[in-house]
């Protein structure tokens, strides 16, 4: 435990951060095998928040081995209503411990404690209610043949959607419980079990959620949680060769090394990666909407969403209006830490993404990029970076083209809505894109040409468990939630009977 003041928080929450965790492995909570541990801190302060188990290898094996036989076992004879049922108490319980969460979400990642338990939380509660409904209604289709060389013959022929098996899940820092909720919700419903690493910089609500699991009375081995290091853990999960699926969400560049660790054995692999979306304000939209939508669309959560509106594209004539308020709007963002209930934004996760967010703030003003507010990192504790507005950029800007996953928009006039599009797609990423304007038809018109998995029209950051969200291009592989997502946790096979 650190010196961060436990008086500050929920008891409950002091006495889950004063022991050091332990990783959930076959339903039981145990040390690493190696009897490592590693800290895990405060971003609004830099000091230890906890300690937690650190899982290698060795943990790996054995947390696949428990998924294996519970897949094998008890989980598979299990009805899908009993399945059903549990994902959905889970749902419930995570809504009676709405306080815990929303603390150590804000504590362990920086966002704000109001934040947490409006959105995070309620978010990953109602996921595996939905997901819990699905559970029972997973069916096949039955198929009429017209076998050329055996023509007289009849049969019936169906297909069963199977669980893939042992799913290995790897997730991020920005969303921690909502991106573990994300990944157990469908494996669950489908009848697979997991391995889940939640990401080394936050892994306290991922643990916390591990006890509702059993208190659900889920099988031992269902769920697994190993926490540790992606190039140890991490690594070790996504080569494994017990493991019939890895599912991730995080940096392209890490997606990459997933892709390359998962063709030992061809697992399936789905893939949530990295995102610089547009977001388009056209003169005839209702700038006193689009201006603090285009504001929140970079600053909620600090900018580390995959799917931030990072580039901001403005039709000339309301350019300057349009960048001044959005420019206003991230001068007034209250800065400071999550437990603070007039803080509005919190700090960077961690050293590395504020030295990182950083070094693109310097490289945009190297190359000619000037700030319309913030710019630099806030001085003292904590990952604190200003919320900012940079203007006078080219396309070719690193700035323009990279994602920076921190709170940094960068604002671009157009003046012909048709070079619009082309400028709107110049990217790698495909992930998210905003539209802002009362022409309906131009909306939909723009939502068809924009390379894109999510399109949002007068609005943004819209997610719902019933809607699929993925990425073009190199944002992904595969689609969460919907009832798209269950295509990632499920094989078909073909029966053919001759009657
Ligand atoms: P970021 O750069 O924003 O921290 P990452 O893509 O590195 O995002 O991290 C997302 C998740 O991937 C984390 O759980 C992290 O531990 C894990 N990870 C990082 N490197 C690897 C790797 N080589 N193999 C498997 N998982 C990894």
């Amino acid at each position: 435990m650190g010196t961060i003041s436990l008086a500050q928080v929920d008891p409950r929450v002091a006495s889950f951060l004063e022991k050091p965790r332990q990783m959930l492995i076959n339903g039981k909570w145990v040390d690493a095998v190696s009897g490592k541990t590693f800290p895990t801190y405060d971003p609004s302060t830099g000091e230890v928040l906890a300690t937690v188990a650190e899982g290698d290898r060795a943990d790996i094996d054995l947390a696949v081995k428990a998924a294996r036989k519970a897949f094998e076992g008890k989980w598979r004879k299990m009805s899908p209503s009993e399945r059903g049922k549990l994902i959905w108490k889970l749902g419930d319980l995570i809504d009676a411990h709405v306080e815990e969460f929303a603390y150590l979400e804000s504590l362990d990642n920086g966002k704000p404690l109001t934040i947490a338990r409006a959105a995070d939380v309620p978010l990953a509660a109602e996921l595996f209610r939905y997901m819990a409904g699905w559970a029972t209604k997973l069916e096949g289709n039955t198929i009429p043949l017209s076998v050329p060389y055996t023509p007289s013959a009849k049969y019936l022929s169906y297909t069963l959607r199977e669980p893939v098996g042992v799913v290995g899940q790897i997730i991020p820092w920005n969303f921690p419980l909502l991106m573990a909720a994300w990944k157990l919700g469908p494996a669950l419903a489908t009848g697979c079990t997991v391995v889940l690493k939640p990401a080394e910089q936050t892994p306290l609500s991922a643990l916390k959620l591990g006890e509702l699991i059993l208190e659900a009375g889920f099988p031992e081995g269902v769920v697994n949680i190993v926490p540790g290091y992606g190039e140890t853990a991490g690594a070790a999960l996504a080569a494994h060769m017990d493991v019939d699926k890895i599912a991730f969400t995080g940096s392209t560049e890490v997606g990459r090394l997933i892709v390359n660790a998962a063709t030992g054995n061809l697992k399936r692999v789905s893939l949530e990666l990295g995102g610089k979306s547009p977001n388009v304000v056209f003169k005839d939209a209702d700038l006193d909407k689009a201006i603090p939508g285009a504001a929140s669309a970079i600053f909620f959560n600090h900018g580390q969403c995959c799917c931030a509106g990072s580039r901001l594209y403005v039709e000339k004539s309301v350019f300057d209006q349009v960048v001044e308020g959005v420019a206003d709007y991230a001068k007034k963002i209250k800065v400071g830490p999550g437990l603070d209930s007039a803080t509005e934004m919190g700090p960077l996760v961690s050293l590395e993404q504020q030295n990182r967010v950083c070094s693109y703030l310097e490289s945009g003003a190297a190359q000619g990029a000037k700030a319309a507010a913030g710019g630099h990192k806030v001085s003292g504790k904590g990952y604190f970076v200003e919320p900012t507005v940079l203007v006078d950029t080219r396309a070719d800007m690193k700035v323009v083209q990279e994602e920076i996953f921190g709170p940094v928009v960068v604002a671009m006039p157009f003046s012909d809505p048709a070079e619009l599009v082309p400028r709107a797609n110049d990217n790698v990423y495909g992930l998210a894109a905003g539209i802002w304007t009362r022409d309906i038809s131009k909306a939909h018109r723009m939502a068809d040409q924009i390379a894109a998995g999510t399109v949002w029209i007068n609005c943004y950051n819209i997610f719902d468990a019933a809607l699929p969200f993925g990425g073009y291009k190199q944002s992904g592989w595969g689609r969460e939630m919907g009832h798209e997502v269950l295509n990632n946790y499920t094989q078909t096979k073909a029966v053919c009977a001759r009657i």
